[in-house]
């Protein structure tokens, strides 16, 4: 097994995706709670810490 750095290994590539309107969400770090516009083109992860795991941000909140 060979390392290569910067390749990643899920070739999932949303081409089909062209023609939506590019809309940007504020997704909150589960890890750090940071708060990160992302498009929805854009892979899901932290600036700030890496972590792939994020919320999206709503005003609605279930308690
Ligand atoms: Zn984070």
């Amino acid at each position: 097994m060979s390392s290569q750095p910067g390749q990643n290994s899920y070739g999932s590539t949303n081409a089909s995706f062209g023609g939506g309107p590019r809309q940007e969400m504020e997704y909150l770090c589960a890890d750090c709670g940071a708060k990160n516009e992302i498009k929805s083109r854009e892979p899901i992860r932290c600036r700030e810490c890496g972590h792939r795991i994020m919320y999206k941000k709503r005003t609605k909140r279930s308690t």
